[in-house]
């Protein structure tokens, strides 16, 4: 039996919208990335890692991030080319 139709997923599906399950944070965009912790959510993997200093939550805005109209912390707009990222 060939299955003529595997739409599973519709394409035209809107945009994905992720939720925590633990506060009211809702995300969409698979970059994206939600602390377990302090449930701050980042636009970025990079915005994550920068609030996470050995292994404890930091405040974003100590580490250079900024957070937009959404509540999302993101890389502040003017990328003067030093964004420190201590990896
Ligand atoms: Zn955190
Ligand atoms: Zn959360």
């Amino acid at each position: 039996m060939t299955a003529t139709s595997t739409r599973e997923r519709p394409a035209h599906a809107s945009i994905p919208a992720y939720t925590c399950g633990h506060c009211p944070a809702r995300w969409s965009g698979l970059s994206f990335a939600h602390c377990g912790a302090c449930h701050r959510t980042f636009s970025s993997v990079t915005g994550f890692d920068a609030h996470r200093l050995r292994g404890v939550c930091v405040d974003p805005a100590g580490r250079g991030l900024v957070i937009d109209v959404h509540g999302i912390w993101r890389k502040p707009a003017q990328e003067g080319g030093h964004w420190t990222t201590q990896r």
